[in-house]
């Protein structure tokens, strides 16, 4: 079993924050894109693993997926099926954001087998989307909420972003109670971060935004996971709480260590400790696909070490933690023994605790996971 994810890089507007690989959408472009993945899908559709593999979790990811139109969606699919092995019971997501949500869109989705759905929501206040440069507003973001549960998505995922320039612990709060008013299967909570590059960069570069301290920027970290877990969410990674049951199928088998294939500019493919990614930009990989088939433009096995840290990292994230037994049994006692040090200072500082034969962050290190992997490295 694999999974498989397809990056479609065009938006409706640039996100002042965003760094991932992505376009304004403009005529005649996705026609271009759509051909170059065919290809790419048929080339690495023919190569092992993934003519052996069955696809059992699918992720159309951006960008803005349902920036497309339905024709060009129909050809997304029937390219999936056309070159690849589907489980009948795959989960199949699609990423969406309010302002491109229509109800015979979402029709056409549930025909094309499409039985998860990802909103990228962000917030419930007018005031915080437009600080955020989103193209969608609060009201446009609850009706695609619920159209959606009219289509018959019963899984349904929605992003919230917190930290927002000028975001008080009043609003962050109600958008919390929106979300949970909503009744998503999912919620995914980020803070956000500033990106070199950006125009979020270049505003706070200048003095010009104004973002919550680290103390707040903390407390709205865990003013969500109360709030969620309070409503009858399971907080199961780090930024992901969902309904019993309805964790993300594609994202946990990444997490895991699975096999998965990416097609499309930017996107990562990993199978058996050998990682690849795409060229990044989408001239770059139109070229990369014209010219050479392929637009591989990094390609690593990981050494011993590089996967113990992928591991590490991955398994703490998770809420259930590292199993140390399973760890030592990987990667031996003394790859264990190295870090124990490190683990002590750790569970001192109140950052980490053992559960049993698991390794857990403690809430104190959920707000510092990245840190505290590093320490662990
Ligand atoms: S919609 Fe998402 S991918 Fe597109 S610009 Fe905004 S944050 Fe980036």
């Amino acid at each position: 079993m694999a999974g498989l994810y397809i990056h479609i890089p065009f938006c409706t507007r640039a996100c002042p924050y965003c760094d991932f690989s992505f376009e304004l959408l403009k005529d005649g472009r996705v026609d271009g894109l759509l051909a170059a993945v065919e290809k790419e899908a048929g080339r690495r559709g023919r190569e092992a693993p993934w003519s052996d593999h069955v696809i059992n979790t699918i992720f159309l990811g951006g960008g803005t997926p349902t920036c497309l139109t339905d024709p060009q969606l129909e050809r997304v699919f029937g390219m999936i099926h056309d070159r690849f092995r589907i489980d009948p019971d795959a989960e199949i997501t699609v990423e969406a954001n309010p302002e491109t949500i229509r109800v015979s869109k979402l029709q056409r989705l549930r025909g094309l087998g499409v039985n998860r759905i990802s909103i990228g929501v962000q917030s419930f206040s007018d005031e915080i989307l437009r600080r955020l440069g989103r193209s969608h507003t609060a009201d446009q973001a609850a009706r695609a909420i619920a159209h959606a549960r009219e289509t018959g998505f019963d899984h349904i995922n929605i992003d919230l972003m917190f930290g927002a320039p000028g975001q008080m612990p009043s609003e962050w709060a109600e958008t919390l109670d929106h979300a949970v008013d909503h009744d998503p299967d999912h919620v995914s909570i980020y803070g956000l971060t500033i990106e070199p590059g950006t125009e979020f960069a270049r505003l706070e570069e200048e003095g010009l935004l104004d973002l919550p301290d680290d103390d707040r920027h903390v407390g709205c970290y865990f003013q969500a996971l109360d709030r969620l877990t309070g409503a009858g969410y399971r907080h199961y990674e780090v930024s992901n709480l969902s309904k019993p049951g309805a964790e993300c199928r594609h994202n946990v088998s990444c997490w895991n260590g699975g096999d998965y294939l990416g097609l499309g500019p930017s996107a990562h493919t990993h199978s058996g400790g050998r990682r690849t990614a795409n060229t990044r930009d989408l001239a770059g990989y139109l070229t990369a696909m014209e010219e050479r088939g392929e637009a591989v433009d990094m390609d690593e096995t990981l050494s011993v070490d590089e996967r113990i840290h992928e591991y590490i990292l991955l398994s703490l994230r998770s809420i259930e933690g590292m199993d140390t037994l399973a760890f030592r049994d990987r990667y031996g006692d003394d790859a264990m023994g190295r870090r124990e040090p490190a683990i002590r200072t750790l569970a001192a500082e109140g950052l980490l605790s053992e559960r049993g034969s698991r390794l857990c962050l403690t809430r104190k290190g959920l707000a510092l996971a990245d840190s505290v992997c590093a320490y662990l490295m």
